[in-house]
């Protein structure tokens, strides 16, 4: 296999509050290729969203803080590199795009000023050039109008056009990786599907790597290759998508598959995982889903298990894998 394109390892994220530590990010390892397509999922609270703004260096601090491990962009630990290093990372090396647009597209810059000025970073090009290259990239994301939306302002598009441009400018700047975080989550399942086909165009025309935070299993299925499960900021189940979906080993994966609905069966109500999300700063010793989880052990609630191998490229961090 090639070399990584991206090798997170051990990483530790706090958040140091009025209340204590938080390990939103606990331990956490990542890897992903090039041209790869990893899913992390995992419900809201499993720091899933947090190692991506770590990635990315753009965790508050404070009150967030990277405390430990390695996050290596071909090779690069962007932990131990400078803000200038990473402003120059960001939008052209690893591109990132977020469930609001309007998070990342600037208010009083038209559509054309931002996927130009993305174009004029990477490329020597005259702004006539950039307007030009800005048009046709509107257009490869399946914008009608593309020649009057370059003028306009983000605030007068819809939020599935918004995401569009994101991904014309991600296109633009041709990432080696590109983070989507819950980048669907707020669109009609129609729009979802479009942005989810650009992004795959993204990643089979130029190779990119991507790495999808979603908490929804069907895009998983859809778009990735392998996937990681997070549970309360650590890693507890990883593989490559096929096998985690038909194979899953670790009791919380096969609950987040069981409560998906199911065309097969008439289901009266849907399974949910009994109990919530521990809070962040109340983890005790062991497994941290022994609360919830019904097959519980005494050993689980003192020890926590590593990621223990299943089978090839397969790892449950869960006592009764061994
Ligand atoms: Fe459940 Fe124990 Fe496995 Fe944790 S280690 S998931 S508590 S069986």
């Amino acid at each position: 296999m090639s070399q990584p394109v991206l090798q997170i390892e051990n990483l530790q994220t706090h958040f140091f509050t009025d209340r204590g530590q938080v390990p939103a990010v606990d331990g956490v390892s990542i890897t992903v290729h090039k041209g790869e397509v990893v899913g992390i999922v995992g419900e809201s609270g499993c720091g899933k969203s947090v190692t991506s703004l770590s990635i990315m260096k753009l965790v508050p601090n404070p009150p967030g803080k990277i405390v430990g491990g390695a996050i290596r962009f071909k090779g690069e630990d962007l932990v131990l590199a400078s803000e200038k290093r990473m402003r120059e990372i960001r939008g052209n090396e690893i591109a990132m795009i977020f469930q609001e647009p309007m998070t990342s597209l600037n208010p009083v810059f038209t559509i054309g000023d931002q996927i130009g000025e993305a174009i004029r970073l990477h490329t020597k090009t005259s702004k006539k050039e950039a307007r030009q290259k800005s048009i046709e990239m509107l257009k490869k994301v399946g914008i009608p109008r593309a020649e009057a939306i370059v003028d306009e302002y983000p605030h007068q598009l819809s939020g599935g056009m918004r995401q569009r441009v994101m991904i014309a400018m991600a296109m633009a700047c041709n990432p080696e990786l590109l983070i989507a975080d819950e980048p669907t989550t707020a669109l009609d399942v129609t729009i979802q599907a479009q942005i989810l086909d650009l992004m795959r165009q993204l990643n089979q025309e130029a190779d990119t790597a991507v790495l999808l935070i979603t908490h929804d299993l069907g895009v998983v299925a859809q778009m990735c290759h392998r996937v990681v499960v997070m549970y309360a900021g650590n890693v507890i189940e990883e593989g490559d998508v096929r096998t985690i979906l038909k194979n899953p080993k670790h009791p919380y994966t096969i609950g987040l598959l069981n409560s998906l609905p199911k065309l097969e069966e008439s289901q009266e109500r849907l399974y949910s995982i009994p109990g919530n999300v521990p809070i962040p700063g109340s983890l005790t010793a062991g497994c941290r889903f022994a609360p919830r989880c019904e097959q519980a052990m005494d050993r689980c609630r003192q020890e926590m298990p590593e990621l223990i191998p299943v089978e090839e490229n397969h790892r449950s961090r869960c006592w009764l894998s061994i």
